[in-house]
């Protein structure tokens, strides 16, 4: 019988292995850390009782997702619990306006009617045009690139909307947040609201690429709203576990891959740090595709199609600060305590800065803040009447000039909540604990997330679509013979979704 090994407990390589389990596969997980999830993980890191997630923490895309329509039942019968929120995200600016966005088309009429008026007939079209491009993007999303499945998508996509009509979305996916915004809208804090949802990415709003993640999530997030695990994220990692378990596949944790081992070219197994040796048919490496040489190294030296992928480069760097909170934040727009995400950023401007200064290895003055508030919707993640807060600064250095992320980073937290207490006087007086998760921190949990780079390898257009991770090493396989690729590395790239998980699977299943 064939087995297949799995490095990495990600969910993508927990995806891969829930479904070929269930498929009948003979499948071992092998991880690094001593818990499963790679970036998606809750932990008490605070005081006991507040349960943090403490990399990702909305699940929408799982919850829309491949893997959770072929799985639904078995999840669901391992304790997968998803808590919805139709108040999914917001935006507050210095001036104490905010623009919040419900899972209510004339709520948010009547939002930017007040806020933003200039904009409301664009807001309908451009939620008129979701309508008409949801059938031909979301599908894309769950399919192999390059194949010939896409190129059958492609041309019933053009069939369906035209030339002038396939040519305009060409046009949004290489345009930038900026153009896309400025297109769109005329008020300052619309193009914000959208633009900042690029930055979720590693676009900065000038960068080729960012619009089209400024008009599925701005526009998205109405039609569908957000979705969090029940008492945490890991709720989803524990239920992938069981399906994988209930269904006969193993997994290791404490058990990180040091070497896959080759024959004739072949994968054909791989080796651990304490020198266990576990024999493959398949292997299939929920690794970051730059490190993956690391693995091979006799082939990373002989071989250039191999040693090519360090090129594979990293997005910018993310920091987390979690709160514990004896009250949600008194936001001077009051409206905001009700929204699951509260964004900072606070203008395209602003961001734009923020990404040049990022790029050029210095600490942002007003860093671009995604701040979480899961306990507005699930409860049970903080004793009663308290809350947790989940901070999320984005984009960041890779590398700074003379310091170093274990030297600034409290401080550097420090000013961040400085930031924030200016939109929501008070904060302070509410912090009950905390807990620093810098850059560093974020690679010394994962080895994926390099440098901080909170997705697997940035997502401008060079890396993106059928060039994820680099020629060569698409169609989530590596080019060695038996060596299998998923993960944020691969398409369809970063987001706790299990798209590569379920393509690799399905790739193996065939
Ligand atoms: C701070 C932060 C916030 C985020 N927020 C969100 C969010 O809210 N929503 C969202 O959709 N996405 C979010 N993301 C992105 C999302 O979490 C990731 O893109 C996704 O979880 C990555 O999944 P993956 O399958 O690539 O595997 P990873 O999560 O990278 O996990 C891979 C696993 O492989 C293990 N591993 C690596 N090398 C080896 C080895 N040699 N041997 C054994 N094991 C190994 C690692 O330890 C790790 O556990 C966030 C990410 C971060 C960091």
């Amino acid at each position: 019988m064939s087995k297949i090994v799995i490095i990495g407990s990600g969910i993508n390589g927990l995806s891969a292995a829930a479904l070929l389990a269930k498929r009948g596969k003979s499948v071992i997980v092998l991880e690094s850390a001593a818990e499963f999830g790679g970036a998606v993980r809750t932990e008490e890191v605070t005081l006991p009782g507040f349960k943090h997630d403490l990399f990702a923490t909305n699940l929408s895309l799982f919850a829309g997702g491949g893997v959770m329509a072929a799985l639904k039942d078995d999840l669901i019968r391992n304790g997968l619990e998803f808590v919805p929120s139709a108040k999914p995200f917001c935006s507050v600016f210095p001036d104490g306006k905010s623009i919040g966005i419900v899972m209510d088309r004339d709520a948010n009429i009547a939002t930017l009617t007040r806020v933003a008026p200039g904009d409301v007939e664009s807001w309908k079209s451009l939620t008129t045009k979701l309508g008409i491009l949801a059938p031909h993007l979301f599908p894309i999303l769950g399919t192999e690139l390059p194949s010939f499945a896409a190129a059958k998508s492609l041309y019933k996509t053009w069939r369906a909307i035209g030339t002038e009509g396939l040519f305009d979305l060409i046009r949004l996916l290489l345009q930038s947040s900026r153009a896309f915004t400025d297109e769109h809208f005329v008020h300052p804090e619309t193009k914000a609201l959208a633009a900042i949802w690029g930055m979720h990415l590693d676009y900065g709003p000038d960068i080729s690429g960012g619009a089209l993640f400024s008009f599925l999530e701005s526009i998205g997030g109405q039609e569908f709203g957000m979705v969090l695990g029940k008492g945490g994220a890991d709720n989803l990692i524990k239920s992938l576990v069981g399906v994988i378990k209930e269904n006969g596949g193993t997994l290791v944790s404490g058990a990180r891959v040091t070497e896959i081992i080759t024959t004739d070219g072949k994968a054909t197994g791989v080796k651990t740090a304490d020198g266990t040796v576990y024999e493959a048919t398949k292997i299939i490496a929920n690794v970051n595709p730059a490190l993956i040489p690391n693995l091979l190294p006799k082939l990373d030296a002989e071989k250039p199609e191999v040693s090519k992928v360090k090129n594979f480069r990293p997005g910018l760097g993310t920091m987390m600060i979690h709160l514990a909170l004896s009250d949600l934040p008194d936001w001077t727009a009051s409206e905001a305590r009700g929204f699951n995400y509260v964004h900072i950023a606070p203008y395209v401007d602003d961001l734009a800065m923020t990404y040049t200064v990022a790029a050029a290895g210095q600490l942002p003055t007003t860093p671009a803040l995604v701040i979480g508030q899961p306990t507005v919707s699930d409860p049970t993640r903080a004793p009663d009447g308290k809350h947790v807060l989940w901070i999320q600064v984005r984009v960041l250095p890779l590398e700074m000039v003379g310091t170093t992320w274990d030297q600034v980073g409290e401080e550097y937290a420090d000013r961040i909540i400085e930031n924030i207490e200016q939109y929501a006087p008070g904060l302070k007086a509410k912090i009950l604990a905390r807990k620093v998760l810098t850059p560093t921190d974020l690679e010394r949990y994962n080895a994926n997330l390099i440098k901080g780079d909170s997705l697997g390898g940035s997502h401008h257009p060079a890396q993106f679509f059928f060039l994820r991770p680099l020629p060569g090493w698409t169609g989530h396989k590596a080019p060695i013979k038996n060596l299998f690729i998923c993960g944020s590395g691969t398409w369809p790239g970063g987001g706790v979704g299990g798209g590569s998980g379920l393509m690799v699977a399905n790739l193996l299943s065939k």
